[in-house]
């Protein structure tokens, strides 16, 4: 198909040219062309060669109303008009920023009522790690400085919310992490709870909690920071076990809990946080993403009463960002939530699409090459395996989900690999119809893969 008088193999040309993408091997892209998106309505994306493919990722888990909503078009469109841009800093505010901050308030739970715009996810978790520091500074505890997180965490790509993640890779280019930022054993009962069962294997990785903190020593940690369900890290539902036992534990000690809802937020569990599902009362909720269904980049951290009056007793904040709050983003976001609210995409994720796509996705778990199915709500993984009693991988870790994952993009489905986990969270707004389109094209590309390795 020609765009502008171009192929997709000139724009390829260009784009390798010019562009140097995130998260990718850029040299690789000389031979292999990035993949251009056209455009996009509902669940589907159109390609520079009309190829049709449903995105069963949301884009970067965002798309949460789907695509093609002209109320948001609108949105924006009469702010530009009226005011495109205005900052927040030095005592400044305006309607959008008001407005979303009020809303924001309504829709998370109770004891949040304070909000701190960014413009990601990232930026979200540069603001944890320096607001959770300078509560502990005005509580007269400078000491509480470490923050604890999970190895193979994500919470962003920024110098702080690489630190924070505990992706390997990341922390290999840059020499991350920084200092005062340290990481205990994730949830992960498929890939190394070994020969207990979920349950024990739940409490185990929680007890990493405590006895960190007995190693560091409960005045030199500030928090603990954890997605309620991993999701770059491979859709890590916890055991039953995990998230009680934490709560357990931080009741223990004067630590606060971040709950990073990047993904989570917004209805990707069927509830509107992670922490509504697991029953989980936050300090900090960082969110992005699904708050403007990523229509516009906006992010912002959500605070508890008991940290907001202190950041609010503390003087000077001297952090921010020139977008934080910005009013274009924040008209979009609060229209996007306005739909999530009217149309009860959430409540329908709940109890109807969400239980469907679930139980659908439980078909695949019959699978030779599939040794375990798991999700919540809108989003779930399958593990590859070559051995489903054993759970073990086939030679070369990562090449068997690389492997499907491309026979996924040229079979009209988007489906990401993480390593041999392959992992699905679709636009909140997919149907029936559509959820047995993926499933079936998911199965036909494991099918591809196993003929592969015959
Ligand atoms: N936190 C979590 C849990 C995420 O999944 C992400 C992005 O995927 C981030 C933080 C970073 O968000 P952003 O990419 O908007 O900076």
């Amino acid at each position: 198909m020609q765009q502008s008088g171009q192929s997709t193999a000139q724009k390829q040309e260009k784009n390798h040219s010019h562009h140097l993408h995130p998260f990718s091997d850029n040299g690789a892209l000389k031979e292999e062309g990035a993949r251009i998106i056209e455009s996009a309505q509902g669940v589907y994306l159109y390609d520079s060669d009309g190829n049709q493919i449903l995105d069963g990722m949301a884009g970067l888990w965002c798309v949460n109303i789907g695509y093609g909503r002209q109320e948001l078009v609108e949105a924006a469109c009469h702010q530009m008009k009226e005011l495109p841009y205005y900052n927040t800093f030095f005592k400044t505010t305006h309607n959008p920023a008001i407005q979303l901050a009020e809303k924001l308030a309504e829709i998370t739970p109770e004891h949040m009522n304070h909000v701190f715009f960014t413009g990601s996810g990232s930026e979200c978790n540069d603001t944890v790690l320096r607001m959770v520091r300078h509560y502990w500074a005005t509580k007269d505890q400078p000491a509480k400085q470490v923050i604890i997180s999970r190895e193979n965490a994500y919470h962003g790509s920024t110098v702080a919310g690489a630190s924070l993640g505990g992706m390997k890779p990341m922390h290999k280019q840059g020499g991350l992490p920084i200092p005062g930022i340290v990481h205990i054993q994730q949830p992960y009962w498929f890939g190394e709870g070994g020969d207990l069962s979920p349950e024990a294997f739940g409490l185990k990785a929680a007890q990493a909690l405590d006895e960190k903190i007995l190693e560091l020593g409960e005045d030199k940690v500030a928090a603990f920071i954890a997605e309620p369900i991993q999701g770059a890290g491979g859709v890590i539902v916890p055991p039953s076990t995990y998230w009680p036992e934490i709560k357990r534990i931080l009741n223990k000690y004067d630590i606060l809990l971040v709950v990073d809802e990047v993904i989570c937020g917004f209805g990707r569990t069927g509830e509107w946080f992670g922490s509504d599902y697991y029953g989980l009362k936050p300090d900090l909720m960082p969110m992005a993403k699904g708050m403007s269904s990523g229509y516009l980049p906006i992010g912002g951290v959500m605070v508890s009463d008991r940290v907001a009056s202190v950041v609010q007793a503390g003087g000077d904040f001297n952090h921010g960002f020139t977008y934080s709050g910005h009013p274009t983003a924040a008209a979009v976001a609060l229209e996007n939530i306005k739909i999530l609210q009217n149309e009860n995409i959430i409540e329908k994720a709940k109890t109807e699409t969400g239980p469907y796509l679930q139980k659908r996705w439980a078909e695949l778990a019959d699978h030779p090459l599939v040794g375990e199915t798991r999700g919540v709500g809108m989003v779930a993984a399958l593990e590859i395996t070559n051995n489903k009693e054993a759970r073990t991988r086939f030679d070369d870790e990562g090449t068997a989900g690389t492997i499907c994952r491309d026979f996924c993009f040229k079979n009209g489905l988007v489906m990401r690999a993480v390593g041999d986990t392959m992992i699905i969270s679709p636009p909140l707004i997919i149907s029936h119809a559509e959820i047995d389109e993926l499933v079936t094209k998911a199965q036909k590309c494991l099918d591809l893969t196993m003929e592969y390795f015959k």
